[in-house]
């Protein structure tokens, strides 16, 4: 279901309270709702609930303030849950014989996390899923192609059920190579892949390499979600030109489900599907919520300043394993525009700007990874880059190591072209950053591809 529809040119100050209201209701009903089946018998968020007192009776909340007193969520809390209570920790509402879906994390900023769904849960997930193809335009003739490796990961398991329930055409891409999966996707004449925006260059890259023009091939949309380039123009424009096909930008994770998606009508944001979890922005330093609402209402010239911060989310209808509050660790920015879909769901300016542990500090400037990807990208000679952080005292250094489509330098010539383009990328980075990085040039085909979401932070010792 999608909220309550209105032209943005008619959109008043009154007209957005009652809007807001209308959300902030709903979410209080969901919430009660929640709350109801997993007090008496979760025993990771009863605990919390204890934490908080008895004077919130939480058939009595109201959203957002009374949510703001119940305490925050991290993941390390999470993961000590799951060490204390192997091996699916204590955040479950029924016995595990009610569970019927596994998946776990990538583990890849410590242990992974395990995460059980009941039928329900799932086809919860599913609705969402529904949501989201609508917001993206997907239509009843479509065929749908994931290139995804249905291992343990969540990744796009939920895309394909939820696709599949409204009657569309899905191709499962599991276990095969990206020729494989290229040529699945002709012979089908899929019209929709769904993966990370980094396996879309790839594929990309590969069917280059086999001579194959994917721009008049049948895809027209590409849902990319598990890394912020999905929102950033200069990756988007790299992606979109590749395939000649539109783009558009998803968001979810294992521990909350999917949860936004950007609308067909205004590409570069996310909206959050605010009728099943409610979305928060925190001071990161201070955990303090941002009042969301009020700065919507006042419209953007009233905001001296961007709200910017972590992304807090307590989702309404995974019942078998909620979260509440919980800290996402992704960056995010409020967009105070009304979005001319017409849509009264808040809006994430840009969608993820960045992970927030992803941050780098280079000479004092705070540096996020997408923002030098988004540089990189607007430079159609780099086909691949990897960031190389020294960490030298409480400072880091950063060498970006680039394959380009000219190879590399040659020493004995004065004018080389491709020392050039490394100049013209050091400064296009000192220029907007503020730093000039060190670019060198590797051998085409030398870095790590990935099929999944791309790791090309490499931290050296
Ligand atoms: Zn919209």
């Amino acid at each position: 279901m999608v909220l309550s529809v209105m032209a943005a040119s008619s959109v008043t100050s009154s007209a957005l309270r009652q809007n807001r209201n209308a959300v902030r209701r709903q979410q209080a009903s969901r919430f009660a709702e929640l709350m109801g089946a997993v007090v008496p018998a979760n025993r990771f968020w009863a605990e919390k609930w204890q934490a908080v007192g008895s004077e919130l009776a939480h058939d009595k909340f109201r959203i957002p303030d009374d949510l703001a007193k119940f305490p925050l969520t991290t993941k390390q809390e999470l993961v000590a849950d799951h060490a204390a209570h192997p091996p699916y920790g204590s955040n479950l509402t029924f016995d595990v014989g009610a569970y019927s879906r596994f998946c776990q994390t990538s583990g890849t900023t410590g242990q992974p996390l395990r995460w059980l769904d009941t039928p329900e849960s799932w086809q919860w997930m599913l609705g969402c899923w529904e949501q989201i193809f609508e917001l993206a335009g997907v239509r009843p003739d479509d065929r749908l192609c994931f290139p995804f490796s249905f291992g343990p990961f969540l990744g796009f398991w939920a895309a394909f059920d939820g696709a599949a329930r409204l009657g569309r055409l899905c191709l499962p891409g599991g276990g095969m190579s990206s020729e494989s999966r290229l040529k699945l996707i002709e012979e089908n004449h899929a019209t929709v892949v769904c993966c990370t925006p980094t396996y879309a260059l790839r594929l990309a890259e590969v069917a280059a390499d086999l001579g194959m023009d994917l721009r008049s091939g049948s895809v027209r949309l590409l849902i990319v979600a598990g890394e912020p380039g999905g929102s950033v123009t200069s990756i988007r424009a790299r992606i979109e030109e590749a395939w000649g096909a539109r783009v558009i930008d998803h968001w979810g994770m294992t521990e909350v489900g999917p949860l936004a998606a950007e609308c067909v009508e205004n590409p570069g944001g996310l909206h959050v599907l605010e009728t099943e979890c409610l979305a928060e922005i925190i001071d990161p330093a201070s955990g303090q919520p941002f009042d969301l609402d009020a700065a919507i209402i006042a419209g953007p010239q009233a905001a001296a300043t961007p709200i910017r911060g972590e992304l807090v989310i307590t989702n309404f209808g995974r019942v078998g394993s909620p979260v509440i509050r919980y800290r996402t660790g992704d960056l995010v920015e409020l967009d105070p525009v009304s979005c001319p879909c017409g849509r009264s769901l808040l809006r994430l300016k840009c969608g993820i700007l960045s992970r927030m542990d992803d941050m780098l500090t280079i000479r004092g400037n705070n540096v996020f990874p997408t923002a030098i990807e988004a540089i990189l990208r607007e430079f159609s000679e780099i086909i691949e880059y990897r960031l190389n952080v020294a960490a030298r005292g409480a400072m880091q250094e950063l060498k970006i190591e680039v394959e380009t489509t000219i190879g590399v330098p040659d020493p004995a010539n004065e004018f080389d072209r491709v020392r050039e383009l490394l100049d013209r990328i050091e400064v296009t980075i000192h220029n907007r950053l503020h730093f000039r990085p060190e670019v060198i040039a590797v051998e085409p085909g030398s870095l790590p591809r990935h099929e999944l979401k791309g790791r090309r932070i490499h931290r050296v010792p």
